[in-house]
């Protein structure tokens, strides 16, 4: 909890926690877990993308690697735990069997990823997708809100462009990516759970919906020859809301987003714009939802008379984590004498990438009222303390699969 907030005092902004990716907090960050992965005893570097990677050697040379990790780079006003819990809590489970002299049949990696949050820059993930060797070079031209370049910020951070693509690890020597994580939301508090075993990194689907009516005089135009694009909009609305308590376990959706056009008391809306966001942890399950509120929003256009046009933005496929890392968590958070509940995950995370390259999975950690992005973001001593346990005893029993 120290090593917390110690890391919660790098920040780019006096008084509250924003650690952008490549920002001179987010090198003093670096460094600071360098330090600690090499007390730890770690070899450990910051490397081409902006990584920090520790490596725990095994117990006899020439053994694959266990990654583990999660970011510390943080959203604007951040909370302390978002990602930098995932890279402290794997550092002590390193540090103990250091401690103890105690080499494992594998190698243990942790990784401190440092764009995870993707607020900077146009693009995210990008120390993970470097790991996984799916970095695309044509983002390093994307720009910052002050016009720099991620290229022209990896150099003046210390990283080196041409060196990323050694940085991908070779699919046969690694076992696979275990991220321990705030949950960032209410379930575990909700069943007064200290940790929980993910079991799927929800896919998302994100779209803009145009509604086009017809504005009109708010005192003259009856209401039956009406086409209000808001009210259309607000109907369409509550489809969305009926349609994400259907039966799918793990589905939600949201509309996040409204503008109406043009915006006047006395003025009926003739345009209206909203954003649609739907998750699930089968992908089946979302693109079911998807066809049926698109579906459903056409009727609702047809029978109120206005158009409506329909628009993907964004589009992730969920990732499933693996079944024998899943197990194994769940196994070990039952020898910690607590019950072993799965989840998915309703955010995204750095196994998104990583999934390219291994095998991945979650440990989620409960935190209060299941508040993240924001500097109430909290969990407790005793709840770090089950989770570093249970990461620790994992590593320990861990049966690699044949
Ligand atoms: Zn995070």
């Amino acid at each position: 909890m120290d090593r917390l907030d110690t890391l919660a005092g790098f920040t780019d902004e006096p008084g509250r926690l924003t650690r952008l990716y490549l920002s001179p907090a987010h090198k003093a960050a670096a460094l600071q877990v360098r330090q600690w992965m090499a007390e730890a005893g770690m070899a450990a570097a910051i490397d081409a993308i902006g990584n920090v990677a520790g490596r725990y050697e095994a117990a006899e040379p020439g053994r694959p690697a266990l990654l583990l990790g999660s970011h510390i780079d943080t959203v604007r006003d951040a909370g302390r735990y978002d990602g930098n819990l995932g890279v402290v809590a794997a550092i002590e489970a390193v540090a103990e069997l250091h401690r103890r002299g105690e080499r494992l049949p594998y190698v243990i990696e942790v990784i401190a990823f440092g764009d995870e949050e993707g607020v900077r820059f146009p693009t995210t993930l990008s120390g993970s997708r470097a790991i996984a060797g799916t970095f695309d070079p044509a983002s390093l031209a994307s720009r910052d809100a002050e016009g720099t370049s991620l290229e022209q910020a990896l150099r003046s951070f210390g990283g080196d462009p041409a060196a990323i693509p050694a940085l991908a690890r070779r699919r046969e020597r690694v076992l696979g990516y275990v991220e321990l994580h705030i949950e960032q939301g209410p379930v575990l508090e909700s069943l007064n759970l200290p940790v929980g075993v993910v079991t799927a990194i929800n896919g998302a689907s994100r779209f803009t919906i145009e509604v086009t009516g017809t504005a009109g005089h708010a005192g003259t135009v009856p209401m039956d020859l009406r086409q209000d694009a808001l009210a259309a909009a607000a109907e369409m609305i509550l489809a969305v809301e009926r349609r994400a308590k259907g039966a799918e376990p793990g589905l939600v959706a949201t509309v996040g987003r409204i503008e109406a056009r043009p915006g006047a008391p006395n003025v009926i809306p003739g345009q209206v714009a909203f954003t649609l966001d739907v998750r699930a942890p089968a992908d089946q399950d979302r693109h079911k939802a998807v066809e049926d509120l698109a579906a459903a929003f056409a009727t609702c256009a047809a029978r109120r008379r206005v158009r409506m046009k329909l628009d993907k933005t964004y589009d992730e496929p969920a990732v499933t984590c693996a079944p024998w890392l899943v197990g194994q968590l769940a196994a070990a958070v039952e020898r910690a004498g607590v019950r072993p509940h799965l989840l998915p995950s309703g955010a995204g995370h750095d196994g998104l990438a990583m999934v390219a390259l291994c095998d991945v999975a979650m440990l989620f950690v409960r935190c209060a009222g299941g508040i993240s992005h924001n500097p109430a973001e909290a969990i407790t001593a005793e709840d770090a303390d089950v989770a570093v346990a249970v990461l620790l005893d994992f590593l320990r029993r861990l049966a690699l699969p044949a």
